[in-house]
């Protein structure tokens, strides 16, 4: 798992809408956007914030679906050897 590269390309989404991982831009229309408004960066992955798996799914197959938590948790291990190194 390359969280790296996961982090600067996944679309977080809500219960209405979605946000940007790399610039927490808010607002933006999960079904449809390919790329950040804000910060530009192409969206390749998609993860979950409600749980609801299949509904993300059917609407984004283009995407690769991440799951939150386990993204959380590289994540943060990964920070704190970064802290301490
Ligand atoms: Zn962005």
């Amino acid at each position: 798992m390359d969280t790296q590269d996961i982090f600067e390309h996944l679309l977080v989404v809500g219960s209405v809408t979605g946000d940007c991982s790399k610039c927490r831009e808010l607002g933006i229309d999960c079904s449809v956007a390919k790329s950040c408004p804000q910060c530009g960066t192409e969206f390749k992955y998609i993860a979950s914030r409600t749980g609801e798996i299949k509904k993300i799914i059917n609407k984004r197959p283009d995407l690769i679906f991440i799951d939150l938590n386990d993204y959380t948790k590289i994540r943060s291990k990964i920070q704190a050897k970064n802290l301490f190194s």
